[in-house]
Formats: C-alpha cells, sequence, structure tokens
C-alpha cells in the first residue's frame, strides 16, 4: 500500500503492553504512568486480525513493541500466531533484554527472526540510574541467549543525548564491534516538543521514506509516532482503520500530545 506522498508502506510496529519491568528516565515519568485497563489492552486474536489484515495490504515488515513486550503474558504463544503468518519477510522485537535469557530460545523457535536490544552504557551504577533500578548482567545475560538462539543480526539501540561520540555511546559501540552487535544512534525524542531525528544506523525519523504504521496496545492505529492523530480497530473495523491510517499518514511529523513512548513503542 501508498500513501498519499507515495511513501510505499510495508511496516507495521506491533505494541502489545504498555507496562514495562523497567522504568527509563526518558521514557517513563518520576511519577509513575497511568497504565491501560486489561479491557482495552487488545487480545491475541484482535492482535493477529490486525497483522493479517496489514499483511493482506502490503505489509511484510512486523516489529513487536512495548512498554517491554516480554512482560505480556503468553508472549511467545502471540508471537508463534504472527509468526505463522504468510507474506512475513522480516520479524523482529524491540526489548530491553531484561528477561530475555528466559524467553530468547523460545521465540527464535516460534518464528522470531531478531531482536533490537536496548543498552545506553556499560556502566552498572549508570544503567541502575538510567532505568530506575534495572541490573545491567541481566541484558548482557540477554544478549547471550539471543545469540545461541541465532535471533540475528542483533541491533542495540543506544540512546544518545546529541552525538555518538559522547562517552557511554563510544564505549557500547565498542562493546558491539566486540560482540559481533550492529549499534544503532537514538538521539533522545520529545513526543509533546516534536523533537526527533533520523536514527542513526537505521531508518526510523526519516519521514521522505517513512514506511510504518503502529498498532498501540490498546488498538489504535497511528500513521505517525509524531502526531495526535489515531484509528481505533475496534471502534472503525481493521481494514477501515488501516486505510484511514494509511490514506491520513503526514507527509512529516510534527508533535504528539496524546500518546506516550510506552503505550505507542517507538
Ligand atoms: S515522524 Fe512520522 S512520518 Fe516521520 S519518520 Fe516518524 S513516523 Fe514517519
Amino acid at each position: 500500500m501508498f500513501d498519499r506522498f507515495d511513501r510505499k508502506i510495508n511496516y507495521l510496529r506491533i505494541s502489545v503492553t504498555d507496562r514495562c519491568n523497567l522504568r527509563c528516565v526518558y521514557c517513563m515519568p518520576e511519577e509513575g504512568v497511568t497504565l491501560l485497563d486489561h479491557k482495552e489492552i487488545l487480545t491475541f486474536d484482535e492482535i493477529v486480525d490486525v497483522a493479517k489484515s496489514a499483511v493482506r495490504k502490503g505489509v511484510d515488515k512486523i516489529r513487536i513493541t512495548g512498554g517491554e513486550p516480554l512482560v505480556r503474558k503468553g508472549i511467545v504463544d502471540l508471537v508463534k500466531m504472527i509468526g505463522g503468518i504468510e507474506g512475513i519477510k522480516d520479524f523482529s522485537m524491540t526489548t530491553n533484554a531484561i528477561l530475555l535469557s528466559k524467553y530468547a530460545d523460545d521465540l527464535a523457535k516460534v518464528g522470531l527472526h531478531r531482536v533490537n536490544i536496548s543498552l545506553d552504557t556499560l556502566d552498572p551504577e549508570k544503567f541502575k540510574q538510567i532505568t530506575r533500578g534495572g541490573d545491567i548482567q541481566k541484558v548482557f545475560e540477554g544478549i547471550e541467549a539471543a545469540k545461541r538462539a541465532g535471533l540475528n543480526p542483533i541491533k542495540i539501540n543506544c540512546v544518545i543525548q546529541d552525538n555518538k561520540h559522547e562517552p557511554d555511546a563510544k564505549e557500547v559501540a565498542k562493546f558491539c564491534e566486540e560482540k559481533g552487535l550492529f549499534i544503532r544512534y537514538i538521539t533522545e525524542m520529545d513526543l509533546e516538543k516534536g523533537e526527533f531525528s533520523v536514527v542513526d544506523g537505521g531508518s526510523g525519523g526519516d519521514c521522505g521514506s517513512c514506511n510504518r504504521i503502529r498498532l498501540t496496545a490498546n488498538g489504535l492505529i497511528k500513521p505517525c509516532l509524531f502526531s495526535d492523530i489515531s484509528y481505533s480497530v475496534r471502534e472503525l473495523g481493521i481494514d477501515r482503520a488501516i486505510d484511514m491510517a494509511v490514506g491520513n499518514k503526514p507527509q512529516t511529523g510534527h508533535e504528539n500530545h496524546t500518546g506516550k513512548f510506552y503505550n505507542i513503542g517507538g
């Protein structure tokens, strides 16, 4: 499918939960978050129906996001259901890897191709500070488990303040080189202010060739991360919600005053 600006839309990012087992300072506010009510969260069957409809319309790349997708109960079953849809050429997940050592083998077995893992520093204390309490050792174990399971290529999402020459980013880059991982630099974004830039080492943030739409955990199809536009699959029906999202996809991102990274999935 193509949008009004002749961009080919073949990528669906699916947020399967707004919950997370970390509290990263650039994602979750200190005062905590208002989580979606369980009734609002799409069931596995609803998520799979959206994925099937999107694939019928031309999507061949699907990414599972959150919050943290591995905290969603039964996540391996959901990955298996989506992995079974014919026509998906690239099936990935973005995870903080805290639970990855537990699930990597099963995820690979049921059809997940690869993972992106968040890691902004190699310093355990800084990591604990950035994530408000996370244990970096679990991330290292998750990376090793993903490698053993064959969830390759493993990409590392490294959030930077300003540039990739920052000390922590340089250390993470060296670590990636040593471990055969691929680093992507994501400059810290601000939804409300509409501050974002192209992901260095990736394609996110490049509006001119943007190929993606998003599904939130509560069933909204979002044509753009930096926009308040969304279409409910429960209210409009899946096909119509996707068609309206692609049909009304903005040329470029602006500001988002209604969503948060943890409930849209970045
Ligand atoms: S801001 Fe919107 S249009 Fe631009 S790259 Fe992101 S999702 Fe695509």
